[in-house]
C-alpha cells in the first residue's frame, strides 16, 4: 500500500534500534533483558537482513528484526550469500547503514546514479501496484492529481492484465526452455520484464545504503556541502564556487573580503 517517504537510521555496524531496545530497558532497571539484547549486537544481522532484501516482499526494517532475533540465522545467510553464492556486495552494508522506503523509482535513479554509497534494491517483482505509487507533491490538490491517479492505475492495469499474455508468448517462442521447469521461471521473468515496461517511474521502491569508503580512490567525489554541485569544487572552503561565491559576496566566510581597486 502507499505508504510516506521514510528515511530510517539501520545503524553503523551494529542495529540502532536494538540500540534503543537496549537503552528503554536499562531506563526501567531490567538489566538482564538489556544484556540479552546487547549480546546479540553484530553487524552481521544487518548484512544477513539485506541479503534477503531482493527475495523477500517483507518491508526491510522487519527483516532487520527477523535477523536481530535468529542471530544464528543470519550467520547461515551470510555464510551462504556471501561465500557459496557470491554476492560479496552484501557484506559492505556491515557498515552505516540507513533504511528508504516509500521513494519513487525515478528518485532511486538518481541516489544510484553515482554510486555514492553501496545499495541494495529491493526488487521490482515485490512491488504489489495496488496504490504504492508516489504523487509529486506539486499536484497533490490540484485538478491534476485525479487524472495522474488514473494514468497510473491504467498503467497498472495494463501491467496486470497482459502480463499473461507476455510469459505465454516467450513460452511459444522458447519451447525447449518452458519444457524444463527451472527455466519456465526465466521465461516468466521474461514476461514480466517486458511488461513493467508499461510502470510508470511513480511506482515506490524500497532501498538500503552503506556509507563505505569506495573500493578505487577514483570513484570518491567532491561535493559541495551546501548544494552537492560536484563540478568546480573549492578544497579550501569544501564548496562549489557559486556557494563560495553566494557567501563570500554576504561577506559569509572569515577572512574572505572583495577585492576593490
Ligand atoms: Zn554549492
Amino acid at each position: 500500500m502507499k505508504s510516506p517517504l521514510q528515511v530510517i537510521l539501520a545503524g553503523m555496524n551494529v542495529d540502532a534500534q536494538a540500540l534503543d531496545e537496549a537503552k528503554t530497558r536499562l531506563e526501567y532497571g531490567n538489566d538482564f533483558g538489556a544484556l540479552n539484547t546487547l549480546s546479540k549486537l553484530t553487524p552481521e544481522t544487518i548484512s544477513a537482513s539485506y541479503a534477503r532484501i531482493s527475495r523477500d516482499e517483507r518491508p526491510i526494517p522487519e527483516l532487520r528484526n527477523i535477523a536481530r532475533k535468529e542471530v544464528e540465522d543470519a550467520r547461515k545467510i551470510n555464510k551462504n550469500v556471501i561465500f557459496t553464492m557470491g554476492h560479496k556486495s552484501i557484506a559492505e552494508h556491515a557498515f552505516f547503514n540507513i533504511d528508504i522506503m516509500g521513494l519513487s523509482r525515478r528518485a532511486v535513479e538518481e541516489l544510484e546514479r553515482k554510486r555514492l554509497q553501496s545499495y541494495t534494491e529491493k526488487s521490482q517483482r515485490y512491488i504489489t501496484l495496488k496504490g504504492d505509487f508516489v504523487i509529486p507533491p506539486e499536484i497533490i490538490s490540484t485538478p491534476l492529481e485525479k487524472e495522474f491517479v488514473e494514468l497510473i492505475e491504467k498503467q497498472n492495469k495494463f501491467y496486470k492484465n497482459n502480463l499473461n499474455t507476455l510469459i505465454a508468448w516467450h513460452i511459444k517462442q522458447n519451447p525447449e526452455m518452458a519444457s524444463n521447469p527451472k527455466k519456465k521461471d526465466t521465461l516468466e521473468g521474461y514476461g514480466k520484464e517486458d511488461a513493467r515496461y508499461a510502470l510508470a517511474m511513480a511506482t515506490q521502491a524500497q532501498i538500503a545504503r552503506s556509507k563505505r569508503t569506495p573500493k578505487f580512490s577514483t570513484r570518491k567525489v567532491n561535493r559541495c556541502w551546501k548544494c552537492g554541485r560536484a563540478h568546480g569544487y573549492l578544497r579550501k572552503y569544501n564548496m562549489c564556487r557559486i556557494c563560495f561565491r553566494e557567501l563570500a559576496e554576504r561577506g559569509e566566510i572569515p577572512g574572505i573580503t572583495r577585492s576593490s581597486w
